[in-house]
């Protein structure tokens, strides 16, 4: 059984690696936390004004929308809750590879048997292989748009499609990185017309509030019960609950980071033109780039230097590959002029 495998804390430096928002978090986020009493902290959390700030932010009403302490509980819930009391054979998880590790970690806690569906060569999303893949015994599909590592998106039309395939699994699609991609299932109708369709969004990435753990799952109100019932009463913790608050109202500090983001992603792009590397263009806030043969020199050479990138070379599909967060230009700008250096100057 795998478990996720915690990347070791590499100390100062530039954190490249794990696709959090460098730049920190919204200044408002930090005198929210400032602010609380000390009968805020010591009485169990009230969720009415978070609730209703996050539906609203969302555009979803508070009956559709269940908060978690960070997706990866979300995910964790959305196992137990589908998996974990198969009589006979063992219920069934479709995962995509590459993919998040916490979606193995977590079907196979709860029980369930993993069934992987092998990328492409070019990581275009495998709607057919996916389809394929779904048998009497599917509980859950976790699909990711955009997809991470390879920042490639899921079209909407294979989403539904396989929504519509599997009426008898929860199909959790993961939007970690939709403040990148501008492409959600929450809008719309697709809500309705999927039963089985629960979306997992995060506050862990674009809004910087990693450490503060803070995620979501949406979905129509009788999708969410089975779900709810399993999570913990007072899963977020106070100082999470007025973060998220403070967070979802800063704006402009969002589309500061996006545009970051956009221009950080287009130095990336030049930067592996001019170096002859190859790149998957990407919906979210980081880029895979195919190093080759030396991946794992380059990313020891960056680490020398107190910069952190994430080999994904192991991943399938994804030899030679490593991952680098594009947020906060001039940490771009670090990054790149190190890469070069490593890779151009000791050659
Ligand atoms: C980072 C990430 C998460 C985890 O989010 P948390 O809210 O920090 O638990 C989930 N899914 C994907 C695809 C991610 O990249």
């Amino acid at each position: 059984m795998t478990g996720y495998l915690r990347v070791p804390d590499p100390g100062d430096g530039l954190r490249l690696h794990l696709n959090e928002n460098t730049a920190g978090c919204s200044p408002r986020v930090i005198e929210a936390i400032r602010a609380l009493s000390a009968t805020d902290a010591s009485f169990y959390p009230d969720y009415t004004a978070v609730y209703e700030d996050t539906a609203a932010h969302l555009g979803v009403p508070t009956s559709r929308l269940l908060l978690v302490n960070g997706l990866d509980e979300g995910l964790h819930l959305a196992s137990f809750a589908t998996l974990r009391d198969a009589s006979g054979a063992p219920a069934e998880a479709v995962v995509i590879e590459p993919a998040f590790d916490m979606y193995a970690a977590c079907a196979e806690g709860a029980g369930g048997r993993v069934v992987t569906v092998a990328p492409r060569a070019d990581f275009s999303f495998p709607t057919d292989e996916t389809l394929a893949a779904l048998t009497d015994r599917t509980r859950l599909v976790f699909l990711t748009n955009p997809n991470n590592p390879t920042g490639q998106p899921v079209p909407r039309e294979a989403i539904e499609r396989i929504a519509g395939a599997a009426p008898a699994a929860l199909v959790l699609l993961d939007e970690a990185y939709v403040e990148f991609s501008g492409d959600t299932m929450i809008d719309g109708d697709a809500l309705d017309r999927h039963p089985n369709l629960v979306v997992g969004r995060t506050f862990a990435k674009a809004y910087g509030l990693a450490a503060l753990r803070v995620g979501a799952l949406v979905a129509r109100a009788e999708t969410l019960e089975p779900i709810r019932r399993l999570a913990p009463p007072y899963s977020l913790n106070v100082c999470a609950a007025v973060a998220l608050r403070a967070a979802i109202a800063d704006g402009d500090r969002l589309r500061w980071y996006q545009d970051q983001v956009a221009r950080s992603k287009a130095l990336v792009y030049a930067a592996c033109d001019r170096l002859g590397l190859a790149y998957w263009p990407s919906a979210a806030n980081f880029v895979l780039v195919r190093v080759g043969e030396r991946a794992s020199e380059l990313v020891a050479g960056l680490a020398r230097r107190r910069i952190f990138i994430r080999d994904r070379s192991g991943e399938p599909g994804c030899a030679g590959c490593v991952r680098i967060t594009t947020g906060v230009v001039e940490h771009t700008e670090a990054c790149l002029e190190a890469m070069e250096a490593v890779l151009c100057d000791e050659a």
